[in-house]
């Protein structure tokens, strides 16, 4: 009983544990996995982020632009959808190139709109995917 005294007393003079959300922002922990960026420069198609994808967040999907045709080889364009994205890293485990071609940020995605139309979008993609 004492001893709880004690402690209560001194905890008058010690500093708040808890943080003032939302008026003190959390700071972001250095781990912290957030969305994925990718380097098309140094991308092989390989397509092993494609496959290593849970959720199916990224896809390799022929393309008709005639720019990207002379990029690469396969004429193939990455998609990425940050929604649909668990941000596991498994992509970026199974990249041959890391850091370089794939890399997980530590940015979280934008607030999406209805307007922005994320869900109808991705369906074409994956169709188009089954369709090559
Ligand atoms: S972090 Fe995980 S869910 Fe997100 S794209 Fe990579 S493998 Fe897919
Ligand atoms: S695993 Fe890496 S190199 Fe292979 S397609 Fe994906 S981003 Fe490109």
């Amino acid at each position: 009983m004492i001893q709880s005294l004690i402690k209560a007393f001194t905890n008058l003079f010690k500093k708040p544990q808890t943080i003032d959300y939302p008026l003190t922002p959390i700071a972001k922990d250095k781990e912290y996995r957030g969305l994925i960026e990718y380097g098309e420069e140094s991308c092989i198609y390989c397509l092993k982020c494609e496959k290593a994808c849970p959720p199916g967040a990224i896809l390799f999907v022929k393309t008709e632009n005639p720019s990207a045709n002379e990029k690469n080889k396969k004429a193939l364009e990455y998609n990425y959808n940050p929604y649909l994205c668990i941000y596991c890293g498994e992509c970026v485990r199974a990249c041959p190139k890391p850091e370089e071609a794939l890399w997980q940020s530590n940015k979280k995605p934008s607030v999406a709109t209805k307007e922005d139309k994320v869900n109808d979008n991705w369906f074409v993609l994956e169709r188009l995917k089954k369709e090559s």
